[in-house]
């Protein structure tokens, strides 16, 4: 349930490349990034289910998501298992 056929695949909080689910439950789904290994829940119960493909994005958005994960996550690298939501 969660985030539906149209959330097996977002980009990555981190890195912004394809991140794939590993776990989906019923309010919160789990990914793990293929590029940077960085793995994060998203709640989609309070999100909404996503009415379009998650995956792939545009250039603009990667350059959006990029410049907003420097801010969130500075140049430190710290413990993988953090909670995001989009
Ligand atoms: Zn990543």
């Amino acid at each position: 349930m969660a985030g539906g056929i149209y959330a097996t695949a977002v980009p990555c909080l981190k890195c912004a490349e394809r991140a794939d689910r590993i776990y989906e439950g019923l309010e919160d789904d789990y990914y793990r990034c293929s590029a940077c290994d960085y793995e994060f829940g998203i709640d989609w119960a309070s999100a909404g289910a996503p009415l379009k493909p998650c995956w792939p994005i545009s250039e603009a958005e990667v350059t959006e998501r990029r410049s907003w994960a420097a801010h969130v996550f500075g140049t430190r690298s710290g413990p993988n298992a953090d909670r995001a939501s989009v």
